[in-house]
């Protein structure tokens, strides 16, 4: 089978680095096995040399708008993006993976990776140093830990301009006089600090010009010491030593969140530097963290989620206004800004078992009581909206009525005793037991799905926080129509995604969604769901009204009044809404 073109976008400049663009060729090379790579890089000579030294096609990109240009010509379903800060990316056809993205259109990602530590707290799918793509030699080097230093490698990089390469020689000097090392400085090629100058006289250090690759010196060393980045990390997958002598505050709190032994490299705080340092070589110790063991874990990880359908609203059956307000591995929730819906990813399934656990424990869990011991509440829930239903339904003898996921029967046993003939469909054993044998309803233990309806005979439906639990809504619906009459009622009740609670904070929201919630509607997203398959909303009741969860200082003797605002503006984390179903 011919691969697939994957696109990998990536930058380069003076102040950010050849980072990315290294990473991005490491990913390319992981990739290669099961997609064709091609680069996208911006017009710098340095960063096209270095790819050019590889085999990876790649794509000169001008300017945003060129790139956006470009990515709708080529025919590629996929991109990974591995920069900083974008903010063009929100509205592409392709899969959008992002590698250390901070920036403007994070929430629109498809799937974020933070492999590397970031300052915030940051809801990434994948974060974890074990999803950092290295160069694949690192993983040749021969592994050791020799707690018994002799070699001390020190190297900060391209350029060092906080010269932390002569602290560190000068640091070392004064360690020296007690203890014996061969310690080996590696300076950059852009290094203009006092080293260039100085004349050593201790044979025991030695200093020298950049390389082009490390990996030797990382071989010989027991000690890496440099500042946070990329050979901290590869001198930690080799299993060397590391002590990090950060250029600031900002480094030294991404070391400290590795717990990488570390200091900042403050040339006034020479002694107290000494010190640690003289610590460390005595009692050195590594960090525990999650590792690369090589790329092909990475690259595995990014075949499987590409596989993955681009998400779309399934009410405007859109991706443009759609962002992520959650991740966790390849589950995302997402929410439609314009419809007020969330949603999940169309691969996500949950396992969930509706057996008697359901009614009791975890039901006693959330409310406090079982279900059985809140039939006092159910009821007077049930009592309004049999008084709503009837009043739609207008002048009709014995009206039928039948309940989806009708549970322990409450509801059926009150419709009954209203003048309904009523039937129900619970899945769940527990609860169809119980209203056969102890409330003796007609109920059926089966899955709405699975029944047969010859020909619609009923004047209602409802179905009371059933339809966020399916994950093949259509299928419902459809069934719906071959037990409803025309001219008939369906009452449902769900979550309100867009209530007081999701307005406040989306994200902290959907944080809490159950697991087996597939959908969050709004009245809105609702009804023009249900409008596409003949539905007229009649009537919307805003429930789960909490002045608390608006204000934890309302004094109570307001509850009421703002209570009848919150319904009046749509705040109620709960709804119900009844619908006439038209043709
Ligand atoms: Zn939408």
């Amino acid at each position: 089978m011919e691969k697939k073109i994957l696109l990998i976008s990536t930058f380069s400049d003076k102040k950010f680095g050849m980072g990315h663009l290294k990473r991005s060729i490491n990913t390319a090379k992981a990739l290669s096995d099961f997609f064709y790579p091609i680069i996208l890089i911006n017009n710098n000579q340095e960063a096209i040399k270095e790819i050019e030294k590889t085999q990876i096609p790649y794509i000169k990109v001008y300017s945003k708008k060129d790139e956006i240009e470009t990515l709708n010509k080529v025919s590629s379903e996929f991109i990974i993006i591995d920069k900083r800060d974008t903010s063009f990316y929100k509205n592409i056809k392709q899969i959008t993976v992002a590698v250390d993205n901070y920036g403007k259109d994070t929430d629109y990602f498809d799937f974020l990776f933070s492999p590397l530590p970031y300052i915030k707290e940051f809801n990434s799918n994948f974060s974890s140093l074990k999803y950092l793509v290295v160069d694949p030699n690192i993983f040749k080097i021969k592994k050791k830990q020799n707690k018994n230093i002799n070699n001390i490698l020190v190297s900060f990089g391209g350029s060092d301009p906080n010269d932390l390469s002569f602290l560190a020689k000068n640091l070392l000097e004064e360690i020296l006089i007690t203890r014996s090392f061969n310690i080996k400085i590696i300076l950059g090629p852009l290094y203009n600090g006092r080293l260039t100058k100085e004349k050593i006289d201790n044979p025991n250090i030695k200093i020298e010009g950049f390389k082009d690759s490390l990996y030797s010196e990382i071989e010989w060393a027991d000690l890496v010491i440099t500042s946070f980045g990329i050979t901290a990390i590869e001198s930690l997958i080799a299993n060397r030593l590391v002590f990090v002598i950060d250029p600031t505050d900002y480094h030294n709190m991404l070391s400290k969140k590795l717990k990488i032994p570390s200091v900042i490299g403050d040339h006034n705080d020479f002694s107290n530097i000494k010190n640690m340092l003289n610590d460390f070589i005595r009692y050195p110790f590594s960090p525990i963290i999650e590792l690369p063991e090589s790329n092909s874990f990475f690259a595995s990880v990014v075949k499987d989620i590409l596989a993955n359908k681009k998400s779309t609203c399934p009410v405007c059956n859109n991706f443009k206004d759609r962002i992520v307000v959650h991740r966790n591995g390849v589950n995302n929730v997402f929410f439609c800004k314009k419809d007020k819906i969330i949603f999940r990813n169309e691969t996500y399934f949950c396992d969930k078992n509706y057996g008697s656990e359901y009614f009791l424990s975890s039901y006693k869990k959330q409310y406090g009581k079982t279900y059985e011991e809140d039939r006092g509440n159910i009821d007077r829930l049930n009592r309004k909206r049999i008084n709503v239903i009837k009043r739609l339904l207008g002048r009709k003898s014995r009206p039928k009525l039948l309940e989806v996921g009708s549970a322990l029967g409450f509801f059926l046993d009150m419709a009954r005793n209203s003048g309904f003939i009523v039937k129900g469909v619970e899945i769940s054993k527990y609860g169809s037991d119980y209203s056969k044998n102890i409330l003796k309803l007609d109920v059926i233990n089966s899955s709405f799905t699975e029944i047969d309806f010859e020909y619609p005979s009923y004047d209602v439906v409802s179905m009371w926080y059933f339809i966020e639990h399916i994950k093949d809504m259509e299928k419902v619906i459809l069934k719906i129509k071959k037990a409803l009459k025309v001219g008939g009622i369906l009452a449902l009740s769900t979550p309100n995604c867009y209530g007081i609670t999701g307005r406040k904070n989306i994200k902290e929201y959907a944080k809490k969604i159950p697991d087996d919630h597939y959908y969050e509607f709004s009245p809105r997203s609702l009804t023009k769901v249900l409008e596409k398959y003949g539905f007229e909303k009649l009537k919307v009741v805003y429930t789960g009204c909490h002045p608390v969860r608006l204000w934890d200082k309302i004094p109570k003797f307001l509850y009421p009044v703002i209570i009848y605002f919150m319904k009046i503006f749509g705040l109620g984390d709960t709804f119900e809404a009844y619908y006439r179903l038209k043709k």
